[in-house]
């Protein structure tokens, strides 16, 4: 199958080489040329377990050099997903489908206002991956992918690209309503990044104060309400299980604090900042999302 790979950061590069190691076709498309450049002279190094392997991947930043695609993976960050959506139509033409694995939520809307909602794909992976530099990342997790058709409508070109992926060893499931599970990734995502961001903690901490702790309790329970308005079906032990994630992952910096910490743009606003966008539309308040949300814009507006 070819396969373009749309911003070959930390995730975009993993998933783009553990394809190419299983024999695919595969293309990764990203506009920092410094990485480009470093994959394709020396391969793309990939750190797991202090262990290094390098793999031989095709990467460039010309989009005009990579031709019709079967399937073109969207890795960037959230804020950059209309330009990714636009290359993406590109490549797929008529007949190829669009997937998107990135975090926060927004982003399978965003396709859908270029590409034909039929051939677009959304789902949530649990692997992990930290870029070192460039032509370097690290491996940092391994977990499930689960994907769907984003119509909620199965065609048979998502079992053929969950085949491949299973063949990869990316463990991959498809299910029918995506969006219940993208939701629970999200939920995730509210009662962690933003808190964590803000204060410089590490996941973990979060659990170690009373004050933390009910302060992402409140921003989730808040997020909770907005799915259940939206019909979206959420588990009743949600906060139950961000708080076992924090503690599996607390030594983890969360990846907006790690945006933060580099002073690069945040996904806030497709994380807290879109149960704020959600709520207005159902008329409800969620006060606690609204500060986290206006803390992390004026942090990131003020970078020095
Ligand atoms: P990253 O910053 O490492 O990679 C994004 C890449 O996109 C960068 O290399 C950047 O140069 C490139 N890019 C930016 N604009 C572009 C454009 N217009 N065209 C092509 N390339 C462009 O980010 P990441 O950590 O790989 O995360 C990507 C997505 O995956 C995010 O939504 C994130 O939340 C999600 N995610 C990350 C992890 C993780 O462990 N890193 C895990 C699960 C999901």
């Amino acid at each position: 199958m070819k396969i373009t790979v749309i911003g070959a950061g930390a995730m975009g590069s993993l998933f783009g080489a553990i394809l190419a190691e299983s024999g695919e076709d595969v293309r990764l498309y990203d506009i920092w040329e410094e990485h480009v450049k470093a994959i394709n002279e020396k391969g793309l190094d990939i750190e797991l377990n202090g262990k290094t392997r390098s793999v031989s991947v095709n990467a460039t930043s010309d989009k005009r050099q990579i031709g019709k695609t079967d399937l073109a993976i969207i890795f960037v960050k959230s804020t950059q997903t209309v330009d990714a959506a636009r290359i993406a139509s590109e490549l797929v033409g008529n007949s190829g489908f669009v997937l998107t694995l990135q975090n926060g939520m927004g982003n399978a809307d965003i396709i859908d206002e270029v590409i034909d909602p039929g051939r677009i794909i959304a789902g949530t992976t649990s692997y992990g991956a930290t870029m070192l530099g460039p032509g370097s990342i690290r491996h940092a997790g391994t977990g499930p992918t689960v994907i769907g058709m984003w119509t909620g409508i199965q065609k048979t070109g998502i079992a053929k690209i969950t085949d491949v992926f299973n063949k990869a060893g990316i463990v991959t499931e498809t299910v029918d309503d995506v969006r219940s599970v993208i939701w629970g990734k999200l939920l995730v995502n509210v009662g962690i990044n933003a808190i964590t961001a803000l204060t410089g903690i590490k996941n973990g901490r979060i659990l170690d104060l009373a004050a933390t702790k009910a302060l992402s309790c409140a921003a989730v329970e808040e997020a909770l309400e907005v799915a259940r308005a939206q019909g979206v079906k959420v588990s009743d032990n949600t906060v139950e299980h961000v708080f076992q994630v924090a503690e599996a992952t607390r030594n983890n910096r969360s990846s907006m604090g790690q945006d933060v910490d580099n002073k690069r743009q945040t996904e806030i606003s497709a994380i807290n900042g879109a149960i704020v966008k959600e709520a207005q539309k159902l008329g409800v308040t969620v006060p606690v999302n609204q500060t986290l949300t206006a803390l992390v814009e004026t942090l990131q507006a003020h970078y020095e």
